[in-house]
């Protein structure tokens, strides 16, 4: 909590801004940074930011508060915030606060409220199962190609012999009679000029799962999920790039224990596409590769063969061809993600200088400059 910004400076606003400068800073903000409209990286931390700044600084009490003893714990940030938000977002045209929040936590982001959980939403969280992350290295040829390949992914998987409850067959787990099966107990202090503070804290009892298995299953411990390594075909389609990241959705870890309806988490599979010698890869599936000829090859035309990602192709090079020209040869990139196509292989044609020649090449070349020379006078 220490590194935190200034509210006010997150909202571009200084300390006596009326509660109408506060929401309107915070709608132009919202609209632009709202992970509904905007997809680049860091617009949901951005997001997450100036909500926070918004929930402390549109309530007036939050905000005398936090004018007098700074940051506050981030579990009372939001509390009691639904409303102030419902308004801006339905203005807007977005879903209400706990659509966007929710969908928030979903994908793991991460709010920073730590053991606490005023709305429960890391219940919410809990219910999904983990994202599985998997490193896969391409080469161009793949890109080409696409790859299909079978892994072995370590992961949870839900017990069969309780179906995940965790209790032994014949058995179930019962309700925590401390938190009610909330998951979750609330104490309510007295502190100072609060005149209630709560704190939400994980239920002891239960340990946070809402519920209390007397007699756990034997496959699973009781856990309700068992670590295997479970086998998993990768398609990998043409044209894939550098740094892309593949869902394979419900093919992560199974949700946690007690929550055997929540859904399981994605396989995220993140391509690594290696650098290739002898091609450059450029946009829209377009290839370089870069081609030394002798001079007398510019000089007199001929046909060569160049390398492509599959092979070779033949290329003309006609009389007089300059250094540096670079010349097409159609539909011999890379197919073009998602779309139909392949871009074209782009040949850059530059001289090999020779740097020894035999006594007769010299006096060839020699010959052949006084020759030259005579043309241009
Ligand atoms: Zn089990
Ligand atoms: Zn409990």
């Amino acid at each position: 909590m220490s590194n935190k910004r200034d509210y006010y400076e997150v909202l571009g606003l200084t300390k006596n801004a009326t509660t109408e400068d506060i929401k309107n800073a915070y709608r132009k903000l919202a609209l632009q940074y709202h992970p509904d409209r905007n997809k680049s990286p860091g617009a949901e931390e951005k997001f997450k930011e100036i909500s926070e700044a918004y929930a402390v600084l549109s309530d007036a009490e939050k905000r005398k508060r936090y004018d007098t003893y700074g940051h506050v714990g981030a579990e009372e940030v939001f509390r009691g915030s639904e409303a102030n938000f419902d308004e801006i977002f339905r203005d807007m045209g977005f879903g209400g606060f706990r659509d966007i929040f929710e969908q928030i936590f979903e994908r793991g982001g991460g709010f920073g409220f730590g053991g606490f959980d005023p709305f429960g939403f890391g219940r919410a969280q809990r219910r999904r199962g983990r994202d599985l992350l998997y490193d896969m290295e391409l080469s161009l040829r793949d890109v080409l190609k696409g790859r299909k390949e079978d892994i072995e992914v370590p992961r949870l998987e839900r017990c069969s012999t309780c179906a995940g409850t965790g209790a032994a067959p014949g058995t179930q787990p019962r309700k925590c009679s401390v938190c009610n099966g909330q998951g979750q107990t609330r104490r309510v202090y007295n502190q100072g000029r609060f005149s209630t503070f709560v704190s939400v804290e994980p239920c002891r009892t239960c340990r946070g799962q809402g519920q209390i298995i007397d007699r756990p299953c034997d496959n699973c411990g009781g856990s309700g999920s068992v670590r295997t390594k479970k086998k998993i075909r990768l398609e990998i389609p043409p044209g894939v790039e550098d740094g892309m990241t593949l869902q394979l959705s419900g093919e992560g870890e199974p949700p946690e224990q007690g929550h055997g309806q929540g859904q399981p988490g994605d396989l995220l599979v993140r391509i690594h596409v290696a650098p290739d010698p002898q091609f450059e890869r450029l946009q829209d599936g377009n290839l370089l590769h870069n081609l030394g000829l002798k001079f007398t090859d510019l000089v007199l035309g001929t046909e060569v063969k160049v390398p492509a990602v599959e092979g070779t192709e033949k290329l003309k090079i006609p009389q007089g061809t300059q250094p540096n020209t670079v010349m097409k040869i159609k539909g011999k990139g890379l197919p073009r993600y998602g779309s139909s196509g392949r871009g074209d292989l782009l040949v850059r044609v530059n001289v090999k200088v020779p740097t020894k020649l035999n006594d007769r090449q010299k006096w060839l070349l020699k010959e052949l400059d006084r020759e030259l020379d005579n043309d241009n006078d």
